[in-house]
């Protein structure tokens, strides 16, 4: 592990005159060196060195990331506000104000207090999550606060010793829960990793000593096979007239750890990996150099990556592949130099600063890291501190799969999410308009999980019925399932705007009213209950809360209500007193014994004729069933649908299908995105290889049915659909 030596100004001078040439500029950054060691002047850090040589240290750190003068600025001053007398205006006069505002965003950010093992659950989260919060916003208007507070942790986890144990650990795990995989998002590579094994280190000293410790035993081993690698590797990049370098990697002892944990493996089994990279001086000798290297070596099936033509959001590009020699697996990296810093040092190398150019990240930067400023939407959109929190567990701190739309887009998503969660990223309208997902050419079940590589197309219908309840289950991340959500609601509240608008004009109707009322004549009477217009007040009527009866006398008086209307409303009560459950009428009948033929399933809409059978009572049969040709013409009555609201009947369906890959699941997917229920399935082949799937569908009425039957229709390798009437 790296030791902390102290920094001395000149090897930091050293540095940064490296890339800044200009003396005035020099000077200035010499000069906040010395206003900010007069500042901290008396001050100490654990370790009983001058504070100063904190400072100090963060600005080299930055300086290694050929940082821009303001951000190097910044460093050497990222305590002054907080621990000395200093103060904004006299930073922002002596320094500038781009200067003092990232101070201010990095002291601010040190006010946030992470605590490992919460007391009080709720209160921890929210407090939580406000935290993460003002760190997005602080990155949101300056991301180098974030890269001056990396460089800050970093330092503080290298000189971490001088600590005691309860804190060491606190900061550790708060380094490893959030600031390495910032760090990582940013495509730090190099901090990526210190951050990560000084952590591991105080957090699990043992295992990391052993790692450690198994990494040098099997060094002599390694080390051999490798050289005898890389002269073959440069002989032959020398054969073929390549300028190229050729370098070891850099090893990670907590990604070790990880792989051992996620694969349940032993170190040897992990750590067999032998790798090499290559840099060439341009993008076409990379794909030139992995022709000749596959036509030298056997390359691994399925090894070789192309994140040139399609790079990692966070930018990194290289091309990838294994191959095997001398019975060994080894993996090859080739990319250019530039590739190469970005890797290591992800955004930072993107507006290393050169003079002359604007020092500032570029517009193409920013638009490139599309995951940042996603996060930063989502953050805006994101109602409570809670789903703050869950957006950043799920959706950026934990580990992503990658998958591609058509055209190539590289979408991120967290592990385990499905094609709606892609749909709903894409476009919320893509979410909305969904009925099915092909990954990869294949159509797929909405609760596939995507893997990484995939290329997903989503089928969208504008027939579609949008999310039902069922969606809420079929996605992973936050934004699918607030946006599910929220149409969830808005759909209920027109549901319940129709249901209303109904209950009113029928009250108004028996009352001989029809003319219609205004926004503003409804909002001038019901203003005080928070109704403000009409939609309003069929939403109030439609939840029960208002009565039909009463909204009609305040919208057209009492005195129209007349005792006609009243005889007529309590004959009309008389006449059906079990109306809800009277599902089919019967002419002459007030409660008859009633059911629904099983060999023809009828359903609301269809024509249907009654059968008085013995002991049964009446069998309801649609017109259409064979049966009926059969049965005694006497014995054959008049019914008629009768009040079925919200009941669901089973419909028996017989389908003759091809018998493919998931032709199943696409057929209940159908289904389902139709609003129907799948109640039953049953399925045999013939001879001929085609299935014979028979189901049984719940539907509430012969409409919905139509639309099911239609849209099974479209689904390729669908040849007959039929209601059987056996
Ligand atoms: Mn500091």
């Amino acid at each position: 592990m790296m030791q902390a030596p102290s920094v001395s100004l000149d090897a930091f001078m050293d540095q940064v005159h490296g890339y800044i040439k200009d003396t005035h500029t020099i000077e200035h950054i010499r000069s906040a060196y010395h206003y900010a060691k007069t500042h901290h002047d008396g001050q100490k850090r654990q370790s009983g060195e001058a504070y100063i040589t904190h400072p100090l240290a963060v600005a080299f750190t930055l300086s290694e990331y050929k940082t821009d003068p303001t951000t190097l600025i910044a460093g050497l001053l990222h305590d002054v506000l907080e621990d000395t007398e200093a103060t904004f205006d006299e930073i922002k006069e002596r320094f500038g104000e781009p200067v003092a505002l990232l101070i201010e965003g990095v002291t601010k950010l040190g006010k946030y207090q992470y605590k490992g093992t919460p007391e009080d659950e709720e209160e921890k989260l929210n407090a939580q999550a406000k935290n993460y919060q003002k760190m997005l916003l602080a990155m949101a208007k300056d991301i180098r606060v974030i890269v001056v507070k990396l460089a800050d942790r970093l330092h503080n986890m290298r000189t971490l010793d001088f600590m005691d144990e309860a804190k060491q650990k606190r900061i550790a795990k708060e380094t490893l829960d959030i600031y390495a995989p910032l760090a990582h998002r940013l495509g730090m590579y190099v901090m990526k990793a210190e951050l990560e094994d000084t952590s591991f280190k105080y957090l699990e000293p043992e295992k990391y000593r052993q790692i450690a410790q198994m990494i040098s035993d099997t060094r002599n081993e390694r080390e051999n096979d490798l050289t005898m690698m890389q002269t073959n590797l440069e002989y032959l990049l020398r054969e073929n007239k390549f300028e190229y370098d050729v370098k070891g990697r850099v090893k990670n002892i907590y990604s070790v750890y990880k792989k051992m944990q996620a694969r349940n493996k032993e170190f040897e089994e992990i750590f067999d990996l032998l790798a090499l990279r290559v840099i060439l001086p341009t993008m076409e000798n990379c794909y030139s150099a992995i022709g000749v290297v596959h036509s030298k070596w056997t390359p691994i099936p399925n090894r070789f990556k192309d994140y040139i033509a399609m790079p990692k959001p966070n930018l990194y590009q290289s091309l990838h592949t294994s191959i095997i020699a001398n019975g060994k697996i080894y993996e090859i990296q080739i990319r250019t130099q530039e590739m190469d810093d970005i890797a290591e040092y992800g955004i930072a190398a993107h507006w290393a600063y050169k003079e002359n150019v604007s020092p500032a990240m570029t517009e193409t930067t920013t638009k490139k890291l599309k995951w940042y400023s996603d996060l930063v939407e989502f953050t805006e959109e994101a109602k409570s501190g809670e789903d703050v929190l869950n957006l950043l567990r799920e959706d950026i701190f934990n580990s992503n799969v990658y998958v591609f739309t058509p055209g190539g887009d590289i979408i991120d998503l967290p592990k385990g999410s499905m094609p709606l969660d892609f749909a709903f990223r894409i476009h919320t309208e893509v979410g909305l308009k969904s009925v099915g997902a092909i990954v990869n050419q294949k159509i797929v079940p909405l609760e596939y999980k995507l893997q990484t590589g995939d290329i997903v197309k989503m089928k969208t219908s504008k027939q579609s019925f949008g999310p039902n309840d069922n969606w809420l289950k079929l996605v992973k991340t936050s934004n699918a399932r607030s946006k599910i959500k929220n149409y969830l609601n808005k759909k209920r509240r027109d549901e319940l705007i129709e249901l209303g608008k109904e209950d009113l004009l029928r009250e108004l109707h028996k009352r001989h009213h029809t003319e219609t009322f205004s926004d503003k004549e409804v909002a001038a009477l019901f203003s005080k209950k928070g109704v403000n217009s009409l939609d309003d007040l069929y939403y109030e009527i439609g939840k029960n809360t208002i009565k039909p009866v009463n909204a009609a006398n305040s919208l057209i008086g009492t005195e129209e209500y007349t005792e006609q209307d009243l005889i007529n409303q309590i004959n009309k009560q008389a006449d059906s007193p079990k109306k809800a459950s009277s599902e089919v009428v019967v002419e002459g009948l007030d409660n008859p014994s009633l059911k629904l033929a099983n060999c023809c399933s009828p359903v609301p809409g269809d024509e249907i004729v009654g059968y008085v059978s013995k002991g049964v009572g009446i069998a309801v049969h649609r017109k259409a069933c064979k049966n009926v040709q059969n049965f005694d013409e006497d014995r054959l009555i008049d019914v008629a649908w009768g009040s079925n609201e919200g009941v669901s009947y089973n419909v028996n369906l017989k389908l003759m299908v091809s018998n493919r890959d998931n032709i199943l699941a696409e057929i209940v997917n159908t289904i389902t995105a139709s609003k129907g229920k799948v109640n039953q399935v049953v399925a045999s082949t013939n001879a001929r290889g085609e299935a014979i799937m028979k189901l049984k569908v719940g539907v509430h009425a012969k409409d919905e049915l139509d639309v099911i039957i239609q849209n099974l229709n479209k689904v390729k390798d669908v040849y007959a659909i039929e209601r059987p009437m056996k």
